[in-house]
């Protein structure tokens, strides 16, 4: 499956307070499976990197140590990312690739969250080019981490469930019917479609657009655009297209339920 990593920058992350050091891919040998804690995760969002941020640098951590954390929507966030030294496993923080999959307790861990973390995994062995031991956190050093229900997921193989990775098409709205983009809306300008354009990118998961809903197509919008792009390569006319083309609005509008 593809799947896309929220940047530090597009989630909010704090500047480090002091920079990680730097671990070469070719030191990656474990794939580290984390949950939460003891208590089930509601949110989902950037709310969840920021909350175990704040955790960590009340740790006087030098900001996340995860290298990702995946939300119960199944969106990656980007923690210590590949390039950094973690801070999630005493011994294994240069040869360990830590990922938290925000649940806790008993909570049962969402398919697209499951399935984001294979992807997440598949996609670190191609970098690394090897296949890396699965591992929970309980592998590296006593505690009840990644909890049983990832635990018993991870010794399972990390198996990927079945099903669309796509998020599930929302209802269609009777009222709303497909309109043309107004030949005026692109990148950098203001125009009330442009809040269309918003609500129809955050309704079909390709969300958050910090300040929206507005008229103004600014970098939140044309990053959300790229994104959408990314899943819809069909309509794009290069990588990360951040312009939306009437073809691409008009699908897009199908993707949203109107007809
Ligand atoms: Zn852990």
């Amino acid at each position: 499956m593809t799947f896309t990593i929220t940047s530090r920058k597009s989630w909010g992350a704090k500047p480090w307070t002091s920079t990680p050091d730097t671990v070469p891919l070719s030191e990656r040998r474990e794939f580290f499976i984390h949950y939460d804690g003891a208590h089930p995760v509601s949110r989902t969002g950037p709310s969840v990197p920021k909350a175990i941020e704040r955790a960590h640098l009340a740790q006087k951590w030098s900001g996340i140590g995860y290298n990702f954390v995946i939300d119960q929507a199944g969106t990656v966030f980007e923690g210590r990312g590949w390039g950094l030294q973690s801070a999630h496993c005493p011994g294994h923080n240069r040869s360990g690739i830590g990922v938290q999959i925000a649940v806790g307790g008993n909570q049962k861990p969402s398919d697209a969250a499951l399935r984001a973390a294979r992807a997440l995994y598949d996609e670190a062995c191609r970098r690394t080019g090897r296949t890396l031991a699965k591992k929970g956190h309980k592998d590296g050093i006593a505690t009840l981490c990644p909890g049983g229900t990832l635990y018993a997921w991870v010794k399972a193989g990390m198996p990927a469930p079945a099903g669309s990775s796509k998020p599930k098409p929302p209802a269609p709205t009777p009222a709303s019917k497909i309109v043309a983009l107004n030949a005026a809306v692109r990148p950098g300008v203001r125009h009330a479609q442009v809040r269309d354009l918003q609500q129809l990118l955050i309704k079909t998961g390709h969300g958050p657009i910090k300040g929206a809903v507005t008229d103004l197509y600014g970098p939140e919008t044309q990053r959300a655009v790229a994104r959408w792009h990314d899943r819809n390569p069909a309509y794009r006319t290069g990588q990360h297209d951040p312009k939306i083309g009437p073809r691409g609005f008009v699908a897009l509008q199908k993707q949203a339920g109107r007809r």
